[in-house]
């Protein structure tokens, strides 16, 4: 038995008997911890608010046969605001729920959790628009998980397209195609690519529609959705 203390950010959380909680953690060092918040229910529960999702701070976890329990947090922010705007939650949990989708227990992800917060607080604390900041995180999350898509050529035939050219977007190949090459493959507009190209190279808060620009969130989407192996349930609430 162990003690650890691990800054991790509640992804999911489970009610279990009358008064406790298992909670799905996300640390950047160690990946994927599931610990349980006894008495996280209770009304005067010191670890009613570290039990709740969107809840990050440094968690101090008791180990033992391999199994987690949640001793004490010192929280450090909680997203509150997001409470107050449910466009906005049901973004926020869809944040959740696609790392949810690839952290593995054991293994780090520090530039997946750093996206996270940064998203997060863009989110919570900014009137940046949602959609545009969700596309952004959705192109640097497929950067971070190995399947960046290729943008600036066809993915079928290699050939380069020009910035103006008509070009189609192949969520199975991960890229662009040209139109000699497209079967069912649909639209992307100039505005969407330099968007997509323009957000790669900046942080969240550049994640906004510039003029002549689109966020191609639904492509996105699509893209991103059909390489986890999991549904994302809160993308349904997503319109
Ligand atoms: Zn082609």
């Amino acid at each position: 038995m162990k003690l650890t203390e691990n800054t991790a950010i509640v992804l999911r959380n489970a009610n279990y008997r009358e008064n406790d909680r298992m909670l799905t953690l996300f640390s950047p060092a160690r990946g994927r911890i599931e610990a349980a918040a006894r008495g996280s229910r209770k009304p005067k529960s010191p670890l009613i608010a570290a039990s709740e999702l969107f809840a990050l701070g440094d968690y101090l976890l008791y180990e033992k046969d391999g199994r987690n329990t949640v001793t004490s947090v010192q929280l450090t922010e909680t997203f509150y605001p997001l409470r107050n705007d449910f466009e906005r939650l049901t973004c926020g949990m869809y944040l959740l729920e696609t790392c949810e989708a690839v952290i593995q227990p054991g293994k780090a992800e520090h530039e997946l959790f750093m996206l996270l917060l940064y998203t997060l607080s863009r989110l919570a604390f900014s009137e940046q628009p949602w959609r545009s900041l969700l596309t952004g995180y959705l192109i640097h999350f497929a950067a971070i998980q190995g399947f960046r898509p290729r943008l600036s050529h066809c993915v079928r035939c290699g050939r380069r397209l020009l910035p103006d050219a008509p070009r189609y977007f192949d969520a199975q190949e991960g890229g662009t195609v040209c139109p000699s090459c497209r079967v069912r493959q649909p639209v992307i507009t100039a505005g969407e690519v330099q968007f997509l190209m323009r957000a790669l190279e900046g942080g969240s808060s550049t994640w906004v529609e510039n003029e002549g620009e689109k966020a191609p969130l639904p492509l996105m989407r699509a893209y991103v959705e059909q390489r986890l192996e999991k549904p994302i349930h809160s993308g349904k609430m997503l319109q």
